[in-house]
């Protein structure tokens, strides 16, 4: 049976992330862009209102949620933040610290979980290196195992929330993908490790770290993680050996139905920005507004028709990942859901540039001033289109090899 509703729960929980946010994110966002930070208290109270880890299980500190609630999270967080900083923040803050609640060993997951739960603590991805994100395959930093530890050496790039680990929060950390076979052995030698990148001020020794100029979401910092021989205890590999590329595959496919639910989220913000716009933007001699010309309210209607679709494909994504992990129906696999998440993210983010580069078009010149916003949101929303959690090739790639094969997709 076909149903778009909510169930009753997942409407209280909007209503009420949206009464919290309305009150505490919506009037300072743009301020947060121009200061390069997210309040640290703003962070903490979001943790005590059950923003962080939603689909990890109560017996871990997190929320022992749903992913439709989590994508309900993180629509609403990049609706009253359009730069996305903060829902880029709370999107990681929930798949990644899934990833590891289901593979995880408990020494890891009892150090992290418990903190990302009530806010203390931030759980991301450091996949990106320097020669290229797309071949997570190609991953050059090296593990290599010497008693107890890991001895890791390279270099990541493009890491969101450097600087919130290294010298905001409590404690944070990455899964960190690295090689652990030969460099022959592609997606087959690969490991991921819960990486703690700072405990209470205790911080790996050969760690290095530098933050981006980037040109948008500017919330959320951007950097990068050098490692020279940076140990990190045996118990902080995540699942097997040498079968981190696939819990990664796996944490990807979450983490992009989160996003797709960023860009819907500051996308809806765009839209609404741009009809209010149209209605009260007058002139000529009649002093018609803007939106009783097609060329101003066909874009608009496009805009809002795409916006549609693109909900439909988020929801129904996270739906699905409900259906595997939370529900765990018999018969459905984690591969399931890649069609889904990879669509999802495909059009959310085609959709939140369309929606948001109508919403430039239709304020003229007054979206080319910051004081607007427009732009913010557009830059910020920009990141997703340019690569963050996957190219959007990438994305058609995933679809292609699902509907045509993979034997038939090389
Ligand atoms: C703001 C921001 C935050 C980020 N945060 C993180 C983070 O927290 N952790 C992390 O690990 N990474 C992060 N990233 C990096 C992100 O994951 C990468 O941008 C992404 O994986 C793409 O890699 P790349 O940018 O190196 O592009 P490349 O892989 O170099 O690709 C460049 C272009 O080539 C195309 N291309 C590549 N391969 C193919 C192919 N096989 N077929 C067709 N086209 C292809 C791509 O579509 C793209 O258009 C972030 C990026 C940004 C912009």
């Amino acid at each position: 049976m076909v149903d778009f509703e909510f169930t009753e729960d997942q409407k209280i929980f909007r209503e009420a992330v949206r009464e919290f946010l309305s009150k505490h994110l919506a009037p300072i966002w743009d301020k947060i862009d121009e200061e390069h930070r997210i309040p640290t208290d703003l962070i903490y109270r979001m943790g005590e209102q059950g923003f962080f880890g939603i689909p990890v299980p109560e017996e871990y500190g997190g929320q022992g949620g749903d992913f439709v609630s989590a994508a309900i999270a993180v629509e609403e967080v990049a609706y009253h933040d359009p730069s996305v900083a903060v829902a880029v923040y709370t999107l990681l803050n929930n798949a990644w610290p899934f990833i590891l609640s289901l593979y995880g060993t408990d020494e890891a997951k009892q150090t992290i979980l418990p903190l990302v739960g009530n806010g203390r603590g931030f759980f991301g991805i450091a996949s990106t290196e320097p020669h290229g994100g797309s071949d997570v395959a190609g991953t050059r930093t090296r593990a290599e195992r010497r008693g107890d530890k890991y001895v890791v050496n390279g270099e990541k790039i493009f890491i969101s929330g450097v600087r919130e680990v290294m010298e905001q929060l409590e404690l944070g950390g990455w899964y960190l993908i690295t090689r652990t076979g030969t460099p022959e052995s592609r997606h087959k030698g690969i490991s991921g490790f819960a990486f703690i990148g700072n405990n209470r001020g205790v911080k790996p020794e050969g760690l290095e770290y530098s933050i981006l100029n980037t040109i948008g979401r500017h919330g959320i910092s951007t950097g990068m993680l050098t490692f020279k021989d940076v140990e990190i205890p045996a118990n902080m590999l995540v699942g097997q050996e040498n079968r981190g590329f696939y819990y990664a595959m796996e944490g990807f496919t979450l983490a992009r139905i989160l996003v797709a639910a960023a860009n819907i989220g500051a996308a809806r913000w765009g839209l609404e920005q741009a009809i209010e716009w149209a209605r009260n933007r007058r002139m000529y001699a009649e002093e018609k507004p803007i939106s009783s010309f097609q060329g101003v309210s066909f874009p608009i209607a496009e805009a809002a028709m795409e916006l549609e679709a693109a909900r439909l494909l988020v929801y129904e994504a996270a739906w699905m990942a409900d259906r595997i992990y939370i529900k765990k129906e018999p018969g459905l696999k984690p591969k399931d859901l890649n069609f889904y998440s990879a669509s999802a993210k495909l059009k959310a983010v085609q959709t939140s540039f369309k929606v948001l580069s109508t919403a430039m078009m239709v304020f003229g010149a007054n979206s080319y001033v910051k004081e607007t916003n427009i732009a913010r949101s557009f830059i910020g929303a920009l990141s997703y289109y340019v690569g963050a959690e996957g190219a959007q090739n990438i994305m058609k790639y995933i679809i292609a090899r699902e509907i045509i094969g993979r034997e038939y997709v090389k």
